[in-house]
């Protein structure tokens, strides 16, 4: 058998192969290039292109494609083969610098928020150096994929890598500035560091066919909880059934020879749930590998006639599947900007950065809780069932001991310790035991070395939230650098200027602590109390993506993002159109899904039900006039009552799904879907959850929810 070694990465034209096939200048030019993010030699570029392409044929490739992120959130591609005439009627394969560089997708189609009209058809892609090309093959022979950037004739930005390559240079010069201030002379660049971890279920092809709510809709809209949930906390980290580990297996292979560095996999909480997580990498090309990673699981799924559920919230009642993200910043010489070291309380310099992402959680929590909202995600954040939609940090015992120190005395003098953890058999070692336990619960939580944002929803992109997360972390590190060079400024007029830099380190975290100090709780964030104390504390508590999507334009943000390059006000606006128009659509669908499965699946079903009933109750009378047949009567009873309920509900809906088409786009729309059709959505649920169970098995038409979580994961 092949060795992961061998092949990890042979589907990526990436650093070794480039090294390998480009002269030594040209290879040389390139990394330098990239490096310093200098604009592209076309003959660099030529030089590229031609190894790229004949690598790309070599290994059975005819097409190539730009491969690009537009504002659905997915990724795109419009594939081209080499092909080029060449004279008495042959072919040439051809790949050239300029059509590596750019291509010219029609602009139209994609979600543009206004920025574009229907006939002003034109848009750019553009090669994102900084990620490598990569083959994928999808049963056909594999492709040339090429990362690119998207925008517009006009040059507006399109897709959501633009703002993220933006926001990574915001941080990074500004990080750059406060390490220079504290007295960093090598550092030229710092990275965003992120390490997605990506939840999902995975049900029978079979079953997935069968409902349509799930084809169209990503998640139930209907379905009764069977008597075993996730309470018996069996699934869990689990033996993986076999099925699922074959799966996973061919899942890591594809991932491995993409260059992905796929690490860990276990069972989740919910029947049927499952994780994957990669070690981090470069904020860039983690959101590329994250799309993979999707791509990819849904393919491998079809292999094993299985389907592979990204949706936030596939099954009410259940635990829903999120995206955690943990973030870091690391130098470009490789030292981790948030590792505490041995003895925080004396790291100035990990205090500070921790201080700028405390800080900028607070100042924008409502904005980072956009980031996370999808209309998928509604079900939950925020609703009945945990993790509520409020924003908190969770730092654990050391470090808000120093950070108690800072502000009770100025400076902190200790840090709490590592003990050692003995579990009281010889024949176990001796543990070192964390400085601070694990928090599941909180949505912005300390771990470590790097921070774990948990808000994201399962099917997003990660480029949203790390743009936003960089940027205003880069807010924070840019003020504290304006107050450190002042007070730098004040040290060259004879004050000693380590002495003067390190007591304004100091202030500034001390006044930070202070001033953001309600966003910190180390507690059950999903407990009851808790929300009545964040309520007291003034932390803001927003419930829904209509809620969140007004953030995007308040006047300090638009501000933020225009000073640091990241969005322009034009952008912005579009992202907000974008945003009311994706949720009136998506619920729009669902609204039109469960019209249509009542209409066309449960009514007719019910029907057959009570009529069966009703003909059983004549022919008992008849046979035996003085039986009283209560059981069947009073069963007949309440489905003709469920059914009147369901016809009530079902018309109600359908009169508001068309009210809603009437209504203003935008946020009057919007409102109207959340505040009306959503709850008429939940309350047709209801009486057909119940006669799913009265009806009986053989007579629904669609798979229970038993049937789709229990047949593959147990
Ligand atoms: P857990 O379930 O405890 O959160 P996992 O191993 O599932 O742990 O995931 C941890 C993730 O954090 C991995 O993707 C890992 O690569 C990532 N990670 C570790 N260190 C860093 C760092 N410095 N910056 C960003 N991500 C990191
Ligand atoms: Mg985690």
């Amino acid at each position: 058998m092949e060795k992961v070694t061998d092949y990890f990465g042979c589907n990526v034209f990436g650093d070794s192969a480039m090294k390998e096939r480009l002269p030594k200048k040209t290879y040389d030019a390139f990394k330098k290039m990239v490096d310093n993010g200098e604009e592209l030699d076309p003959q660099v570029a030529e030089a590229v292109a031609n190894a790229m392409k004949d690598w790309a044929i070599e290994h059975g490739a005819t097409h190539y494609t730009h491969w690009f992120q537009p504002m659905t959130g997915y990724t795109a591609e419009k594939q081209d083969s080499f092909i080029t005439p060449a004279p008495e009627g042959k072919a040439l394969m051809d790949f050239s610098g300029k059509e590596l560089i750019k291509g010219e997708p029609d602009a139209s189609s994609f979600p543009s928020g206004g920025l574009r009209n229907t006939f002003e058809a034109r848009g750019y892609t553009t090669w994102d150096t900084t990620s490598p090309a990569f083959l994928k093959d999808d049963g056909a022979g594999p492709i040339l994929y090429i990362p690119t950037a998207f925008c517009s004739y006009t040059g507006e930005v399109l897709d959501k890598k633009t703002p993220l390559l933006r926001s990574m240079e915001a941080i990074s010069n500004q990080a750059v500035r406060v390490l220079r201030l504290l007295g960093d002379k090598t550092v030229k660049k710092v990275d965003c560091s992120i390490g997605p971890e990506q939840e999902y279920f995975i049900i029978s092809k079979d079953n997935y066919a069968k409902r349509e709510d799930l084809v169209f809709t990503g998640r139930t809209l209907f379905g009764a909880m069977p008597p075993k949930g996730e309470e018996m906390d069996d699934h869990y980290l689990g033996t993986i059934p076999e099925r699922i580990q074959k799966f996973m297996k061919e899942v890591n292979e594809e991932l491995w020879k993409l260059g992905v560095y796929a690490k860990t996999q276990h069972n989740e909480v919910a029947p049927g749930q499952h994780e994957i997580a990669v070690i981090f990498e470069t904020a860039n090309i983690a959101t590329d590998h994250n799309q993979l990673v999707m791509d990819i699981l849904k393919r491998v799924a079809e292999h094993h006639d299985l389907e592979c559920l990204l949706a936030e919230k596939p099954f009410a009642g259940l635990s829903g599947s999120g995206k955690h993200d943990n973030w870091s910043l690391v130098t470009d010489y490789g030292k981790n900007l948030l590792n505490p070291g041995k003895r925080p309380h004396e790291n100035l310099q990990f205090l500070l950065f921790l201080s700028a992402v405390i800080r900028a959680v607070d100042l924008h929590s409502p904005l980072l809780r956009l980031s996370a909202a999808v209309p998928g995600n509604d079900h939950r954040l925020g609703a009945n069932e945990a993790p509520p939609a409020i924003i908190s940090v969770f730092l654990g015992e050391q470090l808000n001991d120093i950070l108690e120190q800072i502000s009770e005395k100025g400076a902190a003098t200790s840090s709490l310790e590592a003990s050692w953890l003995k579990v009281g058999a010889a024949a176990l070692p001796a543990l070192k035991r964390d400085t601070t336990d694990r928090n599941r619960t909180s949505p912005f939580a300390f771990t470590g070395n790097k921070f774990e944002f948990r808000m994201l929803g399962s099917s997003s992109s990660i480029a949203g939230a790390n743009t936003i997360l960089n940027t205003i972390v880069a807010e924070s590190l840019s003020d504290f650098a304006d107050e450190l060079e002042q007070a730098s400024s004040e040290a060259a007029n004879g004050i000693e200027r380590a002495a003067i830099i390190e007591k304004t380190v100091l202030n500034i975290v001390k006044k930070n602590y202070e001033d953001h100090k309600r966003i910190i709780f180390d507690g059950n964030a999903y407990s009851e109390e808790w929300k009545a104390e964040a309520a007291k504390r003034g932390l803001p508590n927003v419930k829904t993506m209509v809620d969140a999507i007004p953030y995007r334009v308040e006047k300090d943000t638009v501000e933020m993002f225009k000073k640091f390059g990241v969005y322009t006000e034009v952008e912005l606006n579009s992202r907000v159109t974008i945003d009311y128009d994706n949720y009136c659509k998506a619920i729009g669908i669902e609204a039109k899904t469960m019209i249509e499965m009542v209409e066309k699946l449960y009514v007719p079903a019910i029907i057959k039900a009570t009529k069966r009933l009703a003909d059983d109750i004549n022919a008992i009378r008849l046979a035996v006039p003085e039986a009283r047949v209560t059981v069947q009567t009073k069963m007949l009873t309440e489905m003709s009552d469920l059914l009147a309920e369901t016809y009530r509900r079902f018309e109600s809906l359908r009169d508001l799904q068309a009210q809603a088409l009437t209504i203003e786009k935008g946020p009057k729309r919007a409102n109207f879907y959340k505040d009306s059709v959503c709850p008429e959505m939940e309350a047709l649920r209801k009486p057909i959850d119940r006669l799913e169970i009265m009806v009986g098995k053989e007579s629904w038409p669609v798979p229970s929810y038993a049937d789709m979580l229990y047949e593959v994961s147990y």
